[in-house]
């Protein structure tokens, strides 16, 4: 698994790859990337990651469905370098149609960048998080308004066309947050939008500021996630996953099939991988991994994975359900249909706050706001 080469056997239909370089690091990430690295370090890295596409297995049958390129910035790659590293993921195997991500920070983002991403990218997911100055402040991410005005202007020339928002910063409104929802959802070209409650996570500049002083309104974060699903329906969009709302026909594929269980091959410091079976995790150190260190493998019983992976699909509206996709891949656990303890915990749960359709099982809207709940009593 430490190469793409040592990884051959599996059949990969998701691929993900990570640049882990920011400028500077914002108050509230808890995600794996580094700022300040050396150019001489980060030239290496984007070679070795060349390197490890060209060598991406082409044998068999197996295709790619989605490949993303998240960070970190990756809109921190020079425009020269996007171009090859497009030219080499359009070589990859591919199924007709594949959707190609790119996240974009809208500090780095410009026309020529965005021409380059567009020859061989269909979406464009920018990190907005708040469209008031004020609240980017206090979430200590830097960006300047024509700075996002730019990169969503730029984004309506992608197919898919994606805006992440944050809510729930201190002192937020529900009318503060109408707004927010309502200048996203108002894009020429906006297809996707993800909106997630702010979570002061440990280690970050965020949690040092705040210390224990801060409180979230657990009423007020309830409100502000159904005023986000009444707002996007409102605008034609559909809330698929607790904090992922679509229009119709552009959900995330590259997201909806790791939710759903599919094979994912992650590529880079930190990036992770399922195989179907375990999971891997590479090390979060630029030069450890370039240096080849072993990943960290997750091994679990595949019950366990398959119970892990159904609460995953409960945080979706279309549930988890009788799926020839799992029935393939776990036969045993499908054999006695009426005993299988998943489909049993399932009737449980139902019982209390779920909702069930046939032989598919979704949590209802109001269920949603359980789904922690629900997914401890399943795992
Ligand atoms: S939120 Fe994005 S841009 Fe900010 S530090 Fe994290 S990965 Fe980098």
């Amino acid at each position: 698994m430490d190469s793409v080469a040592g990884a051959s056997t599996t059949c990969w239909r998701n691929l993900y790859l990570h640049w882990p370089f920011c400028r500077r690091k914002c108050d509230y990430c808890a995600f794996y990337s580094e700022a300040g690295v050396s150019q001489k370090l980060r030239t290496r890295y984007f070679h070795f990651m060349l390197e490890e596409l060209r060598r991406f297995p082409r044998t068999g049958t197996a295709r790619l469905e989605s490949v993303y390129l998240g960070g970190g910035t990756p809109t921190l790659l020079e425009t020269e370098e996007l171009i090859e590293l497009g030219s080499v993921i359009a070589a990859l195997p591919l199924v007709p149609g594949a959707e190609i991500s790119v996240e974009a920070n809208p500090e780095t983002l410009d026309e020529t960048k965005a021409a380059a991403l567009a020859s061989f990218a269909n979406r464009l997911s920018v990190g907005v998080q708040s469209f008031r100055e004020a609240k980017r402040r206090f979430l200590g991410r830097e960006c300047s308004d024509a700075a996002i005005d730019r990169a969503l202007a730029l984004g309506n020339n992608f197919p898919e066309f994606s805006c992440d928002l944050i809510y729930h910063a201190q002192g937020e409104s529900l009318e503060d947050w109408q707004d927010e929802l309502e200048r996203a959802l108002n894009l020429p070209g906006l297809t996707h939008l993800s909106s997630y409650s702010l979570t002061v996570e440990e280690n970050t500049r965020l949690a040092a500021r705040l210390g224990k002083t801060f409180q979230g309104d657990d009423d007020l974060d309830c409100d502000m996630w159904r005023q986000a699903g009444k707002t996007a329906a409102a605008h034609g969009f559909e809330r698929y996953e607790i904090s992922n709302y679509a229009r119709e026909g552009h959900r995330c594929r590259h997201n909806a099939n790791i939710w759903k269980g599919d094979t994912y091959f992650g590529l880079g410091a930190g990036a992770a991988s399922f195989d179907g079976g375990n999971r891997f995790r590479q090390v979060e150190s630029i030069e450890k991994f370039l240096a080849g260190a072993a990943p960290e493998v997750d091994q679990i019983s595949p019950e366990a994975r398959l119970r892990e992976i159904a609460a995953m699909e409960l945080r979706t509206s279309d549930g988890w359900g009788d799926d020839p996709f799992w029935r393939q891949r776990f036969p045993a656990l499908w054999t006695n249909e009426r005993e299988c303890a998943i489909l049993h915990d399932y009737r449980s749960l139902a019982r209390q706050q779920l909702s069930w359709f046939g032989r598919d099982y979704r949590l209802t809207e109001e269920g949603m706001l359980f789904w922690n709940t629900v997914a401890e009593g399943l795992i």
